[in-house]
């Protein structure tokens, strides 16, 4: 079972000059392949498959917590692409004036057409997400080093959001994101590392770049957000502890399991978009 707080992991500041193709892009983090319904989804369904949980109890914490995680973290996309929609159409419920008028080209229209200027569970070219995304083989070491190529390649996604969108909204969530996946990562190697002796974390980064080269990601850093695996639980999966412990491979500061959910902020509460429904009726009838 799980609890649900109306808190969003981290504060998503709205962008002054919104832009529905920086939306697009962003989609890609949300129903991508390597995107946020992919983990959560990965994560989910390994972890209620997971037999044999005697002496693998460790990792088993760990899949089920970290999809915890990644609920959170979809709902961060969510609300990180309804910011980047809000204003890209002038309020309004006169059909005539044309409002949608200036989306027209946005390359991607379902945000207009088939939501009401929302998120959709799809990637950044308006495919809709897909439970073949999810691998869930029954072998622990099979599922933890694809859980491990899966955060990378979602890190690389971030990376290239990042690069494309300089909207305050896009780098507050991918700056943040990469900070949480880049645990994930870390969690995952040292995971495969207890299970085969390998040193997996001398492959990272993948990519080869610090999350400190990203001043979004810098801020999260430096207040520790690299080091901490929440245990998102009031009583259970409390053998996180087993995995996510040491140094971290990038600047050896003391990995920490910190008990319970982050604080997190209220989500912003957006106003309606009357021209997406216009006109406004009911009309009078003769
Ligand atoms: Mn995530
Ligand atoms: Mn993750």
């Amino acid at each position: 079972m799980i609890t649900r707080f109306d808190r969003l992991m981290t504060d998503l500041p709205p962008t002054k000059d919104p832009s529905p193709n920086a939306a697009a892009a962003v989609q890609e983090l949300l129903g991508g392949k390597f995107g946020e319904m992919s983990t959560l989804m990965n994560y989910t369904f390994q972890s209620f498959n997971f037999r044999g949980r005697g002496e693998k109890r460790p990792f088993y914490d760990l899949i089920a917590n970290i999809a915890t995680e990644e609920f959170a973290h979809v709902e961060l996309v969510v609300y990180a692409i309804n910011l980047l929609l809000t204003g890209t159409t002038p309020r309004g419920d006169d059909p005539t004036d044309t409002p949608l008028k200036g989306v027209k080209d946005a390359r991607n229209s379902y945000h207009f057409l088939a939501t009401g200027q929302q998120a959709f569970c799809g990637d950044s070219m308006g495919n809709f997400w897909t439970g073949q995304h999810v691998y869930s083989s029954g072998n622990l070491k099979l599922d933890l080093l694809h859980n491990f190529f899966l955060e990378c390649g979602a890190r690389a996604n971030k990376i290239r959001v990042y690069e494309m969108a300089k909207e305050p909204t896009a780098r507050a969530l991918t700056g943040f994101l990469l900070v949480r996946g880049g645990v994930h990562i870390v969690a995952y190697a040292k995971a495969l590392e207890k299970l085969s002796g390998v040193s997996v974390g001398k492959l990272l980064p993948i990519p080869d770049i610090s999350n400190k080269r990203f001043p979004e990601s810098k801020k999260h850093e430096d207040a520790g957000l690299h080091r901490i695996l929440y245990r998102f639980s009031p009583d259970d999966y409390t053998r996180v502890g087993e995995v996510w412990n040491g140094l971290h491979p990038d600047d050896h500061s003391e990995l920490e399991v910190v008990d319970g959910m982050p604080e997190g902020v209220v989500p912003p509460d957006l106003e309606a978009e009357p021209q997406l429904a216009s006109p406004v009726g009911p009309d009078e009838s003769d």
